[in-house]
């Protein structure tokens, strides 16, 4: 092995050029607080993409995974696994879901759930019913069926023919979803509860209703995809307790393993006969690895402290976001739920979302975009209250030099 030191200049020369990363290379981590190769130390507000839902290296996690570690690390699907097991019947006890299928990332949860669609019209209604409708400026992955049936046609671009049998609906807005749909084909109707790429942009209570309305009218599936909104982001378990709207499908990843690759989709025993032994599956999937770990992120954040604890931390956050968007004149409104948080630029900065980043990364802090008009903020679901009163310090000093 080449022993020189890695720096950004490496990543140029040799890894495919589909990511634009930051100036610096974090090297650890502890709770919401992340170091660099020069040891400069980050608050973080972006938690990984929604992803260290319990901060860096969290004490439960690195012994969840160093136990399961010397026992046993995979076995493939020829066989299960107790930890796999027990992850399923912790699912199924607390939501809706009467049946796991495991997978690996959120657009292989997305997949399978669009298959399981796919594949339930087929069984119960026969090959015309295949249609999927989703939503414009929707997000669901990077496969080309997710990303065929997210509504962001630029990472289409290029990769077409894509699949067929796919309608996009414009999101809050029931009447373009009556348009499409029908009994004879739809098969599924595919919703993320808040649009998290897209804008972090909520969906009113009343639409996921009528959507679940539709869905039961014309014999449709309804799939939430939370993967970014699940594993109590929002202050709930998943989002769907907090619209009072139960789908048919539910994919989570994300959050769901703080940190190691994991995903699940969520259905009931009835759809989940559609797919019967050898319709789909997944080398890694329910990898007990993975599946130890994600056991404990889910019995530490469904604890009720935990989900209280969020919505305190989201007030306090949003409060602060608030108060220096109002002193800087930089945000019409700071909108989503618990501890996923989009911040919409003023007219004057439309398409700066970037610059935002660049400059808090400047003054040691991490945040996101959410298109070229949010900044978003997905932080730890325990981030301590010092670290949300530094990460905002810190902002508003970003905030300064951008606005001077
Ligand atoms: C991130 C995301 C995905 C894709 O997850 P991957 O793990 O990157 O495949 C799908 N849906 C939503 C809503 C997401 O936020």
């Amino acid at each position: 092995m080449n022993r020189e030191p890695v720096t950004r200049e490496l990543f140029n020369d040799v890894m495919v050029p589909n990511y634009a990363p930051g100036a610096m290379i974090p090297v650890r981590g502890e709770g919401s607080r992340l170091w660099d190769q020069q040891d400069r130390e980050y608050v973080d507000f972006a938690g990984g993409i929604a992803v260290n839902s319990l901060g860096h290296a969290h004490p439960g996690l690195i012994g969840a995974l160093q136990e399961q570690a010397e026992k046993l690390w995979h076995v493939s699907n020829v066989l299960t696994n107790e930890p796999a097991l027990r992850l399923a019947r912790t699912l199924c006890e607390l939501t809706f879901a009467e049946r796991v299928f495991f997978a690996n990332s959120g657009g292989e949860a997305n997949e399978a759930a669009f298959k399981l669609a796919r594949r339930h019209g087929w069984t119960h209604h026969g090959p015309e019913k295949h249609e999927i409708i989703s939503f414009t400026n929707s997000f669901h992955g990077r496969t080309l069926f997710t990303v065929s049936v997210g509504g962001q046609p630029k990472y289409l671009e290029g990769f077409e023919p894509a699949p067929g049998g796919i309608h996009h609906a414009t999101y809050n807005d029931l009447g373009s979803v009556k348009a499409l749909i029908s009994k004879q084909k739809t098969c599924a109707i595919v919703v993320e509860p808040i649009q998290g790429e897209g804008g972090v942009l909520p969906a009113e209570p009343e639409f996921l209703q009528g959507l679940r309305d539709l869905c039961d009218e014309n014999d449709a599936l309804l799939v939430f995809d939370e993967v970014q909104t699940g594993a109590g982001r929002t202050g709930h378990l998943y989002a769907y307790e907090h619209y009072g709207v139960t789908p048919d499908i539910l994919t989570s990843a994300k959050g769901l393993g703080g940190g190691f690759p994991v995903a699940a989709m969520l259905t009931t025993t009835a759809i989940a006969e559609s797919l019967g032994v050898g319709t789909h599956g997944s080398t890694y999937g329910g990898n007990p690895l993975a599946c130890a770990v994600a056991q404990k992120v889910i019995d530490t954040i469904s604890q009720p402290e935990i989900l209280k604890g969020v919505r305190a931390r989201s007030d306090k956050l949003r409060k602060g976001m608030m108060a220096i968007g109002e002193k800087y004149n930089i945000f019409t409104e700071v909108r989503g739920e618990g501890l996923l948080l989009g911040c919409v630029l003023t007219e004057e900065w439309q398409g700066k979302a970037k610059d935002f980043v660049a400059a808090a990364q400047e003054q040691g802090l991490l945040i996101l975009v959410a298109g070229g008009n949010v900044v978003r903020l997905a932080p730890s679901l325990i981030i301590p209250d010092q670290d949300i009163e530094e990460g905002l310090e810190r902002f508003e000093k970003a905030v300064a030099t951008l606005v001077e």
